[in-house]
């Protein structure tokens, strides 16, 4: 089969490798019907992760597949299944796993598809794709929904719901903002904010493409320079921007939350005695993807949440390398792996 391999920053290409089989019986296999990239993808691409010097390895954690093989333990998924994969290889029953923490899953650890950490386990740019612990790890898609808008459930599209509806609960009239910069995370971030939290929802971004499609979504949208308000219940840093991480830090209403999604991969100073006067509760950490998939496919199979808004473009398989080292990738490019 063919994967995408991840060469260095700005060289993608095909391998021909040999293809997965089930290994284990809770194993299953996958094949993409529409695969993207997370936001971390473009930036190991363009040189600005530790991860651009380890290739060449598989790319990609994200993407909407149809079950082709299940292994004989597997209860849930039938042969024709189309799911939703999460990005965490996770066994789903360890003391992590059973509170929902499937990325610190006691048995994996960092284990993902698509980057060199904890083993290799393919990319979602692969054609056929192991999914280890495949009651755990895959989701069933709605019925009424195409999936192709669906192919970021797995990590970014489940993440908007993760940093926006339990940071709300319990708070009438919440105010969200929401610092963009690192593609797709914030858009749906807004996304679930504005329908899913009722939220009035502030975006700030320097981006023209992504600020119009926050405003498509329903966001009031701000330039990332303008004053800004500092009585937001939530805050969500998807910006990768130390600068950004900082409005966000200090743009919440004391006790506030802000939750940073963005990754640093060096030291950031943090204003630690203007959080303490605050009350600042700050998360930062990878995403949970599994117990988040479930509600927010839900809340597209109900017309609610809106995905489609946050795609900037689709594309055949064939045209991966070219598009994602190109002059512009877009914040959310969708990848369409035809039949054979
Ligand atoms: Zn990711
Ligand atoms: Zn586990």
């Amino acid at each position: 089969m063919k994967s995408l391999m991840f060469v260095k920053p700005g060289e993608l290409r095909f391998d021909e490798v040999e293809a997965p089989t089930i290994l284990e019986g809770t194993d299953a296999l996958v094949r993409p019907i529409a695969s993207t990239t997370c936001d971390l993808d473009h930036h190991v691409i363009a040189d600005k992760t530790p991860f651009s010097g380890f290739g060449p390895f598989p790319l990609g954690h994200e993407c909407v597949a149809r079950v082709v093989e299940v292994g004989p333990d597997c209860a849930t998924f039938q042969v024709g299944d189309a799911v939703g994969v999460a990005w965490h290889i996770a066994c789903g029953s360890c003391a992590q796993c059973s509170i929902d923490h499937p990325a610190r899953c006691l048995k994996h650890g960092d284990s993902q598809y698509g980057l060199p950490v904890n083993g290799m386990w393919g990319g979602t740019f692969d054609e056929l794709v192991r999914v280890p612990y495949a009651d755990y790890n895959l989701v069933k898609l709605p019925a009424n929904v195409d999936p192709v808008h669906l192919a970021s459930i797995g990590d970014n599209l489940a993440l908007g719901w993760e940093t926006v509806m339990p940071s709300v609960e319990g708070i009438a009239d919440p105010k969200v903002a929401v610092f963009g910069g690192t593609g797709s995370i914030g858009l749906y971030t807004v996304d679930v904010a504005v329908h899913c939290a009722a939220a009035h929802t502030v975006y700030f971004d320097d981006d023209p493409v992504r600020m119009e499609a926050a405003a498509r979504l329903g966001a009031e949208v701000q330039h990332i320079n303008d004053k800004h308000d500092k009585d937001f219940h939530v805050a969500v840093d998807a910006s990768c921007d130390p600068h950004r991480l900082r409005k966000a830090l200090l743009s919440v209403v004391p006790e506030g939350t802000v939750n940073s999604v963005g990754i640093y991969f060096d030291e950031v100073p943090i204003p630690l005695l203007a959080l303490y006067q605050r009350g600042v509760n700050f998360h930062n950490g990878k995403g949970m993807a599994r117990p988040n998939m479930t509600p927010t496919l839900a809340a597209v199979a109900e017309g609610v949440l809106h995905p489609e808004l946050v795609t900037s473009g689709i594309y055949p398989w064939e045209q991966i390398p070219d598009v994602l080292t190109g002059p512009d990738a877009g914040h959310k490019p969708i990848f369409v792996l035809g039949d054979q």
